[in-house]
C-alpha cells in the first residue's frame, strides 16, 4: 500500500531533510524532498504528492506562506499537510491548524510516532478522496434521476393535457395540486384558481354538500370513488360530470393523494332518458300487441263453449217440441249448457287478471351474446325442425348501449321470421344465416338472412307497417316493434333481397360510450 503513497518532505535544514527521507523512504513510501518553500511549490506544481510533510521556519518562503498558497489553489487544497518545526509554541501550533494544516508534529520527534501519523492521515486522506469521488457519483446519479423524473413528469403532463377527460391529482392533504389542461378549458378557470379546493367553486351549490362528504369520506379510508355531480362550465352551463378518483402511493408504500379523472355525462344521461323514454312506449305498443294476441286467443277459446250453448239451446228447443217432449235429452242439452258455460266462464276469469307491466333497463349490450341466447332458446321449437340456423358472429364487436330485453326480442323476431320464410323449403333447403359486424360509419351491424322466396317489390316498403302481414296467422306486429325498438335505441333496420333468394334483414346499432370510471388508473 505505501508504495502507491507520495509524500513531499520540505526542511531547510539538511539533516533534518535527511533525517526525515531517510525514514519515510525506508518505509516505502516515494519521497521528494524540497529544502525550500520555492522548491516545494515547484516540486508540487510538478507532482501532486498524497502528505506534504512542511518546516514552518525557513528563509524565503516559510511553511506558512506554503501552505497559504497551496491551500488557495484549488488543485492542491485537499493535500493533507503536517507542520514540523522545532519549536513548541502554541501560537505557532494554533496558526499552523488554522491554516489548514491536519497535524503538527515538534523536533525532535520519535519515529514510531511520526510514521503512526504520516499513516492516519495518508489513510483519511484516502477515505477522503474516495468518499469525494462517491459523493460526487452519487450526485452525478442524482442529477440524472432529478433529470428523469422532470421528463417523465414533462411526459405525464402532456399525456394528461392532451387526454379527452379532465384529469386531476391530489396531495395527502386532500388538497389538489394538478389539472390538466381539459380540466382548465372546460371550468375556464386558471390553474392557480383551482388549485387546493378552489375548484369547489364551480360544483352546482346543490351537490356541493354531498360531493365533498363522499370525496372526503373515500378519501380518509383510502377507497376508490366515483361520484356524480354538476359542474359549471366556462360558458355557464351545469353539465353532469362522473368523478372517478384512486388513490396513488409512493414505491415505498406511503400515501400520496389521488389522482382522477371527470366525464361530462350530460349527453350520455340524456340519451339515456330518450332510451328509457322511447322503451316505455314500446312496451305500451307491447302490450297493445299482446292485448290484440290475448283478445285473439280468448275469442277463438270462447268461440267453442258458446256454439256448444246454441246447439244444445237448439237441440233442448227441439226436444221440448212435439207431442212427447224428451225431457230426459233436454236435461241432458241444459246439463252440457251450464259445462259451457262454466267453461266459457273461466276463459272470461283470465281477462281479469292483470298484464304485467315490463321493467326496462338501459346497459351495455353484447349482441353476439343476445343472438346466442335466441338460438339457444329455440333449438328445441317445430319451427327449427329440417331448418338451420347458422351464426357467424365477429370476434371482438363493440358492444352496444340498450335493454337486453329488447334486443333480445328483436333478434328472435328476425331469426323466426327468417325460419317461416322458408317454411315450405325441402329440408336441406332450409337455412337462416345471422352474422355480426362492425357497421362502416360506425356502429354494430347485425344480418339475418334466409333461403326463402324473399319479400314482393310491392311489399318492401311495407314490411315494417304496423298490422302489415302476408300471413294467415300473422298479427303483423312483429317487424314494426323491431322497428321502434331499434330506432329507440338510435338505429336503423332495413330489409332487401338477396341477389339469390331469400330476405336480408339489416339493423345497425349503436356503439355503447362505455363510461371508463379508471380513466386516469
Ligand atoms: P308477421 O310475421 O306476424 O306477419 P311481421 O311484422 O313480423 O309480422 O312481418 C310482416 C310481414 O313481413 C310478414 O307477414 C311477411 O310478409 C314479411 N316478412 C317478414 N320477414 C320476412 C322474411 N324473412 N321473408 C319474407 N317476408 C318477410
Amino acid at each position: 500500500m505505501t508504495d502507491s503513497c507520495s509524500i513531499l518532505v520540505v526542511d531547510d535544514e539538511p539533516e533534518s531533510l535527511a533525517l526525515l527521507t531517510g525514514i519515510l523512504t525506508a518505509e516505502g513510501y516515494q519521497v521528494r524532498a524540497a529544502d525550500s518553500g520555492k522548491l516545494a511549490l515547484a516540486s508540487v506544481a510538478a507532482w501532486l504528492p498524497q502528505l506534504v510533510l512542511l518546516d514552518i521556519r525557513m528563509p524565503g518562503i516559510d511553511g506558512f506562506a506554503v501552505c497559504r498558497r497551496l491551500k488557495a489553489c484549488e488543485e492542491t487544497r485537499d493535500i493533507p499537510l503536517m507542520f514540523i518545526s522545532a519549536a513548541s509554541e502554541m501560537e505557532e501550533r494554533v496558526e499552523g491548524l488554522a491554516l489548514g494544516a491536519v497535524d503538527y508534529i515538534t523536533k525532535p520527534f520519535r519515529r514510531e510516532e511520526l510514521l503512526a501519523r504520516v499513516r492516519t492521515h495518508l489513510e483519511l486522506g484516502r477515505l477522503r478522496a474516495q468518499l469525494e469521488k462517491q459523493v460526487s457519483q452519487r450526485t452525478i446519479e442524482l442529477h440524472a434521476t432529478i433529470e428523469r423524473l422532470r421528463e417523465s413528469e414533462e411526459r405525464f403532463r402532456n399525456m394528461a393535457d392532451t387526454a379527452p377527460v379532465m384529469i386531476w391529482v391530489t396531495g395527502p392533504d386532500k388538497g389538489f395540486t394538478f389539472f390538466n389542461k381539459t380540466w382548465l378549458d372546460f371550468t375556464g378557470c386558471p390553474l392557480d384558481q383551482e388549485l387546493g379546493d378552489g375548484w369547489a367553486e364551480a360544483v352546482h351549490p346543490e351537490d356541493l354538500k354531498h360531493c365533498f362528504a363522499s370525496f372526503s369520506s373515500s378519501f380518509d379510508a383510502r377507497q376508490d370513488f366515483q361520484i356524480e355531480f354538476r359542474l359549471r362550465r366556462a360558458d355557464g352551463e351545469y353539465r353532469w360530470v362522473l368523478c372517478s378518483g384512486v388513490p396513488r402511493f409512493e414505491p415505498g408504500g406511503v400515501f400520496a393523494g389521488y389522482i382522477g379523472s371527470d366525464i361530462d355525462i350530460t349527453d350520455q344521461q340524456r340519451a339515456e332518458a330518450t332510451l328509457r323514454r322511447n322503451l316505455d312506449e314500446i312496451a305500451h305498443l307491447n302490450r297493445v300487441a299482446a292485448m290484440g294476441e290475448l283478445t285473439a286467443s280468448i275469442a277463438h277459446e270462447l268461440n267453442q263453449p258458446l256454439a256448444a250453448i246454441l246447439s244444445n239451446a237448439q237441440a233442448a228447443n227441439r226436444f221440448l217440441d212435439g207431442e212427447s217432449p224428451d225431457l230426459a235429452e233436454v236435461q241432458k242439452c241444459l246439463t252440457d249448457i251450464v259445462a259451457d258455460d262454466k267453461r266459457a266462464g273461466e276463459v272470461i276469469k283470465r281477462l281479469r287478471s292483470p298484464l304485467k307491466k315490463d321493467e326496462f333497463q338501459a346497459a351495455v349490450v353484447d349482441l353476439n351474446e343476445v343472438v346466442g341466447d335466441v338460438i339457444r332458446l329455440i333449438r328445441n321449437d317445430a319451427l327449427l325442425r329440417g331448418a338451420s340456423v347458422t351464426f357467424e358472429p365477429c370476434p371482438d364487436l363493440s358492444p352496444v348501449l340498450g335493454d337486453r330485453i329488447q334486443v333480445h326480442q328483436v333478434v328472435l323476431n328476425l331469426i323466426v321470421n327468417g325460419l317461416h320464410a322458408t317454411a315450405d323449403r325441402r329440408s336441406g333447403d332450409r337455412w337462416v344465416l345471422v352474422r355480426t359486424a362492425e357497421a362502416e360509419g360506425g356502429g354494430v351491424l347485425l344480418t339475418v338472412r334466409d333461403s326463402g322466396k324473399g319479400i314482393a317489390e310491392s311489399d318492401l316498403a311495407r314490411v315494417f307497417e304496423p298490422f302489415f302481414t302476408t300471413k294467415q296467422e300473422g298479427l303483423g306486429v312483429g317487424l314494426s316493434i323491431s322497428r321502434s325498438i331499434v330506432q329507440a335505441h338510435g338505429g336503423r333496420i332495413w330489409a332487401e333481397n338477396s341477389a339469390g333468394s331469400g330476405a336480408i334483414f339489416s339493423c345497425v346499432w349503436p356503439v355503447a360510450q362505455q363510461t371508463v370510471a379508471t380513466a386516469a388508473r
